[in-house]
């Protein structure tokens, strides 16, 4: 694969753009791999991607059924943040925000992350109790966040109303180094560097049973034939319940449809990345001008990958008393996901009861952000057949011991 480059720009300016290879090649699948992964979206890329690169496994297949990032990866609001409460989401949704950090170097390829920093508004007494709380967790963890006065809100965010009658402005949770880069281009990423390894990227190929024998998977009956595999990694979000189902297993997951809408491009107007939990909303502008507004999950559970007019309504008016400038603008389109909700709003990297199958699930309404950290120790668990130390409190054993990581305040707004 050519490097991407300033000089590689020029010289394909100086030939009109026709020397640029495809950034990932369209193999036709074979009999068997090492490894079959079942989903590229983010977590399924990263997943291959820190196989080969830390455990040199790369004779690997991403099967998808649509789209390369046409799942949630290409649908979120793009928020990274590392400001969980709990010590085994700190570490790693941190390391995750660490590796995005360097990750456009890494791959070679520009993912936009845009570190502008990000707060969380405490709007209630028991917000700025909570939030408080939370830095000093975070400092306790390693993660530099701080609690803000509203002041220094106003200073960050200037087009904010903080003295709003019913939900003024009491603080925040500020962590200067949160904040979003390009979903797709993060899978695209990841996918160009996985291809590169001699990893297949198997598009419009739909998993529609796993093979297994013994207590063992020996592979994958797909819309293109069966493959076998040596070791199966389950990487799905909202459908891992279905594929689940397949293997034999069942998950504590629901699935539901989680929206998201942007508005007309503006000029810039706001730099950092703002939620608002109490009133359920979150605001950040993209690089176009528009205003990209997150939104809720639908009130049941449900596959359609839609939006629905009363979410605009909903969340455009929780976020208004903060934000009356949003009550002149236009919105332009909505969209929704289809996301994977634990019990304790905290994923799922585990072994099943089958031997040589593994699950990354439960990500919710907040995996984009630890896209890469799960990458690295889902590779881990599928390389070494026992999860590591990012992933170790992430099994599914959890849930009959009752060793539940809380995260729900963390995650009460969906991002
Ligand atoms: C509206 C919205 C806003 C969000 N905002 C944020 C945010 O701001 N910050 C944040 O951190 N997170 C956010 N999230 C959550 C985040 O998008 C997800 O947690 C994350 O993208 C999950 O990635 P994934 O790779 O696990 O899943 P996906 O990207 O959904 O990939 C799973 C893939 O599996 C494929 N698949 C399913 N079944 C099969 C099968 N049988 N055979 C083959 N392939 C199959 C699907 O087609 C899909 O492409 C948001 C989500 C939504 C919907």
């Amino acid at each position: 694969m050519k490097r991407y480059s300033a000089f590689a720009i020029a010289r394909e300016a100086a030939r009109y753009h026709t020397g640029w290879e495809r950034a990932w090649r369209s193999p036709e699948p074979k009999t068997h791999y090492d490894v079959i992964i079942i989903g590229a979206g983010g977590h399924g890329l990263a997943t291959a991607y820190y196989l080969g690169k830390n455990h040199g496994i790369r004779n690997v297949a991403i099967i998808e059924k649509g789209w390369l990032g046409g799942g949630n990866t290409g649908r979120n609001t793009t928020i990274i943040r590392s400001n969980y409460l709990q010590d085994p989401s700190a570490a790693i949704y941190e390391k995750s925000r660490s590796l995005y950090e360097t990750l456009s170097q890494d791959l070679n390829y520009n993912i936009m992350f845009s570190p502008r920093g990000l707060i969380m508004l405490a709007q209630t007494h028991h917000e700025v109790r909570g939030y408080q709380r939370t830095a000093y967790a975070n400092a306790l963890q390693g993660v530099k966040t701080e609690f803000i006065s509203p002041a220094r809100v106003k200073q960050l965010v200037p087009i904010m109303d903080i003295s709003g009658p019913r939900y003024p402005v009491l603080g925040g949770l500020y962590q200067a180094r949160g904040g979003t880069a390009r979903h797709d281009a993060v899978a695209w990423g990841y996918a160009r560097a996985c291809s590169d390894m001699g990893m297949d990227v198997l598009q419009k190929t739909e998993v529609t049973a796993v093979r297994s024998e013994g207590g063992t998977v020996t592979g994958v009956e797909t819309s293109r034939g069966i493959i076998g595999c040596k070791k199966l990694s389950i990487v799905v979000a909202g459908h891992s319940g279905h594929v689940a189902e397949m293997a034999g297993f069942r998950l504590p997951i629901e699935s539901v449809a989680l929206q998201a809408l942007v508005s007309e491009p503006i000029k810039p107007c706001m730099d950092v990345v703002v939620m608002a939990n109490t009133v359920h909303g979150y605001m950040s502008q993209s690089d176009k001008g528009e205003m990209v507004i997150g939104g809720g999950t639908d009130g049941y559970n449900n596959y359609t990958q839609r939006g629905s007019f009363h979410h605009i309504e909903e969340t455009v008016r929780a976020l208004i008393e903060t934000f009356p400038m949003i009550s002149r603008l236009k919105m332009l389109r909505q969209w929704g996901g289809i996301v994977d909700i634990t019990g304790d709003r905290s994923p799922i990297l585990s072994k099943t009861p089958l031997g040589n199958c593994f699950i990354n699930a439960g990500w919710g309404t907040g995996g984009f952000k630890a896209i890469p950290g799960s990458g690295w120790a889902m590779a881990e668990l599928v390389a070494k057949g026992e999860p590591g130390p990012l992933a170790a409190a992430f099994g599914l054993d959890r849930f009959r011991e009752g060793r539940f990581i809380d995260e729900s305040v963390a995650a009460g707004v969906a991002h």
